[in-house]
């Protein structure tokens, strides 16, 4: 078998294992059939998959109480429940103005959480500093050893080469560019640690706990200070050759427009990112306006910040419109700070997309706003880690 094929089915069972934890996680006990029902896959696949988790230590199996000799007198129904104290799980989102860390069991339960605002020119071993610093305050907040900690999923707003975990060069933070950031970061928490783009992350959560829970074709697009599309494929994340898949903010709208960060003019984050919006705005709403008083102005009724996050959406949608037709996926969720406007943005989107796109492939995609909010990176590492235990940290895997 080809090489990306193979590389294909692994990830679409990866996310398969991360839907069985959580029906897993929200039922208890749970018998293999309903695992069946609640998830859609098929019976032979939850066997499967679930063999796996039980082999790594993950879950265990009991009869179901009081019937020791089944209704019947057959064989008893088998209940499996997951091991959440099989270990531990720490997420890292860093984002263009934040830094976000979370401690988890492996059934994705949080047990810890930490937010401070970044200084956006922050230096990169500055950051990195500080979130080894916010992940020990996490794990004592949620008394949990570092031993237990199977590893540690990390988000950053740029491409990243998977290989060698790499920071592209059209990276939302400067400093970060060419940084080898997972062995940067594991040097400095003593965790194997994986790192991955902030727009796959989302991708992910949304996809295994958010709005996207039935999809196996999703885009999630991530609207905040940059612009990027997570793209789920045939119910795997696609990365891309050089984890570039996805950089939708530099999709050129306007030839004649202005000049973007990547050296290109008129690309969408010139038109529809959170700071180009406030810039449109500096003039009528004052130099002092910042992203969250837009959209809370907005929200109130205001005339000049309803106009340019509908114009935003309008020109979101007619790039989307083409992923549309490309990639016909099922759904489109939207997150990222600009998310936070609701149906203001999203209604400029249909609006493009109704417009733009085969009415086939319009008709079959909703476009959605994301249910996890800003937490959904965090929450997409955290899912990195226990989706990927087994490949990448086996080591550490050891049956309880
Ligand atoms: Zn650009």
């Amino acid at each position: 078998m080809p090489q990306g094929r193979a590389g294909s089915l692994e990830s679409l069972r990866r996310l398969n294992r991360l839907r069985v934890i959580h029906a897993l996680r929200d039922e208890g006990q749970i018998s293999r059939a309903e695992i069946a029902r609640r998830t859609g896959l098929s019976r032979s696949t939850v066997s499967s998959l679930v063999a796996d988790l039980q082999a790594d230590g993950l879950v265990v199996e009991r009869p179901e109480p009081g019937s020791a000799h089944g209704a019947q007198g057959g064989r008893p129904p088998i209940l499996l429940s997951f091991d959440a104290s099989a270990g531990a799980a720490v997420g890292i989102d860093f984002g263009h103005s934040h830094l976000r860390v979370a401690v988890s069991d492996l059934a994705s339960t949080i047990l810890a959480e930490r937010k401070l605002p970044l200084d956006t020119d922050h230096d990169a071993q500055q950051g990195l500093e500080l979130a080894a610093e916010m992940v020990a305050d996490a794990l004592s907040d949620a008394g949990v050893q570092r031993t237990q900690v199977i590893g540690a999923g990390m988000g950053l707003p740029g491409p990243i080469e998977q290989s060698a975990g790499t920071v592209g060069s059209s990276a939302i933070l400067p400093g970060w560019i060419g940084m080898m950031a997972a062995s940067e970061m594991r040097r400095r928490l003593d965790i194997p640690v994986m790192v991955d783009n902030d727009a796959n992350l989302g991708a992910l959560a949304e996809a295994a706990f958010g709005a996207g829970q039935d999809a196996g074709d999703l885009i999630y697009l991530k609207v905040s200070s940059g612009i990027g599309a997570g793209l789920i494929l045939n119910g795997r994340l696609y990365r891309g050759s050089s984890g570039l898949a996805g950089e939708l903010g530099h999709v050129l709208v306007d030839p004649d427009g202005i000049v973007c960060r990547c050296g290109n003019r008129g690309c969408l984050e010139t038109v529809a990112a959170t700071g180009a919006l406030v810039d449109l705005l500096r003039r009528s709403h004052g130099d002092e306006l910042t992203v969250d008083a837009m959209l809370e102005a907005a929200r109130g009724g205001d005339l000049g910040c309803r106009r340019v996050i509908h114009d935003a959406g309008r020109a979101l949608g007619q790039v989307v419109a083409t992923l549309l037709n490309v990639l016909n996926p099922e759904l489109l969720v939207v997150g990222g700070d600009l998310a936070g406007a609701g149906d203001l943005l999203l209604d400029g989107m249909r609006e493009s997309v109704g417009r733009a796109a085969l009415p086939e492939a319009a008709r079959r995609a909703d476009v959605v706003g994301g249910v996890l909010g800003d937490r959904a990176q965090v929450l997409g590492a955290l899912a990195l880690v226990v989706s990927e235990a087994d490949r990448t940290f086996p080591t550490r895997l050891v049956a309880s």
